[in-house]
């Protein structure tokens, strides 16, 4: 019986994974290793439950008592914390889904490679953050990554024996987000409540306001150069409002290779859960002739300032990307938490980056995990340090 981990388990990634673990046979099926979530501990014990997990992880230790009582009478181990989190992804696991939000998904993810497993990437953070330390620590153990990313898992299909050398480009799609049809001096205005209505995307809310700042698509384009290993100027956004081709993949020949699909996780998810088979997913078929048209067009720079810091975050290498993850998540905590404007998280990122530059400590070779920490931690500390400035 196939043995299985899910890291984020009660988040947007997390709650789709289940909702196919359970179609799929659940307990019948599949031997639950650890389940690990946040503060929504009722919901993480009942996933365990539902599941037989051998443990259940919340990542606050002040909710340890909470997820204990929640499990009491079930056999199933409790735990809380960081190191907890991390001796949870050192329990060996066949499939190990990695669907924690942020930085914070690394070293999980990174340890489970450790024993072999075989690791759905939700966590696009993890390739932009430590890219070439995940793939290499992989090679090492034998362990594969399978990416969990609706655009990258399209990638991925559309290359299925196809040769690497006869890519020409990759084109990966974006709706937008919220706001993409406000004029554009009026974004300086937008609210929360107003960049976190995805149009057609059902996620998480931190990754629904990077839609809309276009930021998410910004780690996207690391996330394609470091898993595909294609160079930054094979890579392309094209906004596609329908959300409806994901990817398109361009060949030697002209030929272009699209992955369509509804706007829904589960087929990204199943995908890698099922890989190298198919099984029937739960996703709604499309009707072509119903929708009627697909729409492209190029993204605009002055709206989506991102795009071009993700370029230059690629042309510098090494830590940068550990750099700009680092700046993005706190410009976007200080959007949510309103000490800056919706316009202002690129200026923030960007002025992140100059500083690290300033302080050379950008683009060296990241050698370690340790390094790409220290590296997130020192860039945490000077955005924080540039938004307490901008207020005085
Ligand atoms: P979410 O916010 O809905 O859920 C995040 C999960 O991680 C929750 O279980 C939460 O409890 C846990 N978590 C949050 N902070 C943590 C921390 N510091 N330590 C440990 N656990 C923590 O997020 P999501 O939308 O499911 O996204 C998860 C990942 O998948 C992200 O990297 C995101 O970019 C990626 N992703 C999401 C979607 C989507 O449709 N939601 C699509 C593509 C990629
Ligand atoms: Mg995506």
């Amino acid at each position: 019986m196939r043995s299985l981990s899910v890291f984020g388990a009660t988040g947007s990634i997390g709650e789709s994974t289940f909702d196919l673990l359970q179609r799929q046979g659940g307990r019948a099926a599949f031997r639950t290793v650890a389940l690990t979530g946040g503060r929504n501990v009722a919901r993480l014990a009942e996933q365990a439950r539902a599941l037989g997990a051998e443990v259940a992880v919340t990542a606050h230790e002040e909710c340890l008592a909470e997820l204990r009582a929640a499990l009491a009478g079930s056999g199933i181990a409790a735990a809380a914390g960081t190191s907890a989190l991390l001796e949870a992804a050192d329990r060996p696991a066949d499939w190990v889904m990695s669907a924690i939000v942020g930085a914070a998904g690394l070293a999980p993810g990174f340890r489970a490679l450790a024993h072999g497993a075989t690791l759905a990437l939700a966590n696009k953070e993890s390739l932009v953050t430590a890219g070439p330390l995940l793939l290499a620590e992989a090679a090492r153990h034998g362990a594969r990554i399978l990416p969990v990313d609706s655009e990258h898992s399209a990638v991925f299909q559309a290359l299925v024996g196809e040769d690497i050398a006869a890519v020409e480009r990759i084109i990966i799609t974006a709706s937008g987000g919220a706001l993409r049809d406000w004029p554009l001096e009026r974004l300086v205005q937008a609210s929360v409540a107003d960049a976190s209505r995805h149009p057609n995307w059902s996620m998480g809310q931190r990754i629904t306001i990077d839609s809309a700042s276009m930021f998410n698509k910004a780690l996207e384009l690391i996330e394609t150069h470091e898993y595909f290993g294609v160079a930054p100027e094979q890579i392309e956004v094209l906004v596609h409002p329908e959300s409806i081709v994901h990817a398109l993949v361009g060949f030697a020949d002209g030929a272009l290779m699209a992955h369509l699909g509804a706007p829904d996780m589960r087929h990204a998810i199943g995908y890698a859960l099922n890989w190298p088979a198919r099984a029937p997913l739960p996703v709604a078929r499309l009707d072509l002739a119903a929708l009627g048209r697909l729409s492209f067009q190029a993204p605009d720079p002055l709206r989506w300032p991102a795009l071009r810091l993700a370029r230059e975050v690629m042309a510098a290498g090494g830590t940068a990307g550990a750099v700009f993850n680092a700046a993005k998540e706190v410009a976007l905590d200080s959007f949510i938490s309103g000490q800056v404007g919706f316009m202002d998280m690129s200026g923030l990122v960007e002025a992140t980056l100059d500083k690290m530059v300033a302080r050379q400590s950008l683009g060296k070779a990241a050698t370690s995990l340790d390094m790409v920490l220290q590296t997130d931690a020192e860039a945490r500390a000077v955005a924080r340090a540039l938004i307490g400035q901008n207020k005085d």
